[in-house]
């Protein structure tokens, strides 16, 4: 397990809460670096082109999870350093 395997790449969600294990390369096979909400056959399900897009949809998602804003902002806070955004 590198440093990147922990965390899908895009959303930064635990990959270990990935029911499905990782996102699939155009051939198929399971890749650790995304996770199936993120990839699918080798591209992203979204169109996002800004951080700012995956922050928001993130911040959403963990509202109806019943988060609190400190803890909202704390699992989406590392989203720009992660390998898609930080460029
Ligand atoms: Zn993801």
């Amino acid at each position: 397990m590198g440093k990147f395997d922990k965390f899908c790449q895009s959303c930064g969600m635990p990959m270990e809460k990935d029911e499905l294990g990782g996102g699939t390369n155009q051939d198929g096979s399971k890749t650790t670096k995304y996770c199936s909400h993120c990839y699918e056959k080798g591209a992203f399900k979204d169109n996002f082109t800004d951080v700012k897009q995956m922050v928001c949809l993130v911040r959403g998602k963990l509202k109806e999870m019943g988060y609190g804003p400190i803890k909202r902002w704390f699992f989406s806070s590392h989203i720009p350093k992660l390998e898609r955004w930080a460029q």
